[in-house]
């Protein structure tokens, strides 16, 4: 039987703040898997507060993922990538810090609008209000250009936080343009299966969101475990490649 080439773009190694896992053990366990291409993509933080702040180390990073390469070239695909925190606060720093390093890819991820952790914010403000504070973000994110993904885009797993009833119909504009401006800038929408191993059970953003990208143009899909373990590497991707295959997609 046919079986799709399993990657997974989304790996966080003991060069971010929340992981402890070596690069070497990734690498093998995804080849165990038969993964054809494994992409790392470790933190970089702008904001003071965060515990990961100044904790990457591009040198080290770098050295760590070319020394991979000599080891398992031919057995693997390893991409060099990163997952940016992005604050619009933070934009003009990031782009000074990324200027003359080199990446194969860069997530663009929203966890906080202006300090604030966005799974904190439905227990604060009215859900409205959220969530166009978090769409406003992630389209400033689109607009900075600094990125090739945007990160785990959670418009329904806010909504899922907050009091009210989920009704993700209520927000179909706000999706709407956030899609559009990814077409328009060529960027990939990743689908992250982190919460696919929670009580939420379902990827981010959820399938329903996948198909509305896909029937309004979205091509450009990446695909990513955000795993912080080793046995978390490529879990739930094959069951989203699956679920890819009706809408035709470009997978980075
Ligand atoms: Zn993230
Ligand atoms: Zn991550």
């Amino acid at each position: 039987m046919y079986k799709k080439a399993l990657r997974d773009y989304h790996v966080h190694s003991l060069h971010s703040i929340d992981s402890q896992s070596t690069i070497s053990a990734i690498c093998q366990k995804a080849i165990e898997l038969e993964t054809k291409e494994i992409g790392f993509a470790d933190h970089v933080d702008f904001d003071p507060n965060d515990s990961g702040y100044n904790f990457f180390d591009y040198n080290a990073y770098t050295q760590a993922i070319n020394n991979a390469r000599s080891i398992y070239d031919n057995k693997l695909i390893i991409r060099k990538g990163i997952e940016v925190d992005y604050q619009y606060c933070f934009e003009k720093k990031l782009k000074k810090w990324a200027q003359d390093k080199e990446f194969d890819f860069i997530i663009g991820s929203v966890h906080y609008i202006n300090h604030e952790h966005i799974y904190q914010l439905p227990k604060k403000r009215s859900i409205e209000t959220v969530i166009q504070n978090y769409v406003n973000e992630v389209l400033y994110s689109i607009r900075s250009r600094l990125f090739d993904i945007i990160g785990h885009f959670a418009l329904d797993y806010i909504l899922y936080l907050g009091e009210k009833k989920r009704d993700e119909s209520n927000f179909i504009s706000q999706t709407h343009n956030v899609f559009q401006e990814m077409v328009a800038n060529n960027m990939y929408l990743e689908i992250n299966t982190k919460y696919l191993r929670s009580v939420y059970k379902e990827t981010l953003p959820s399938s329903w969101l996948i198909k509305f990208h896909a029937e309004n143009g979205g091509q450009l899909i990446s695909v990513g475990s955000d795993a912080h373990l080793v046995e978390e590497v490529g879990l739930g991707i094959r069951n989203v490649l699956d679920y890819l295959v009706s809408f035709n997609p470009i997978i980075y």
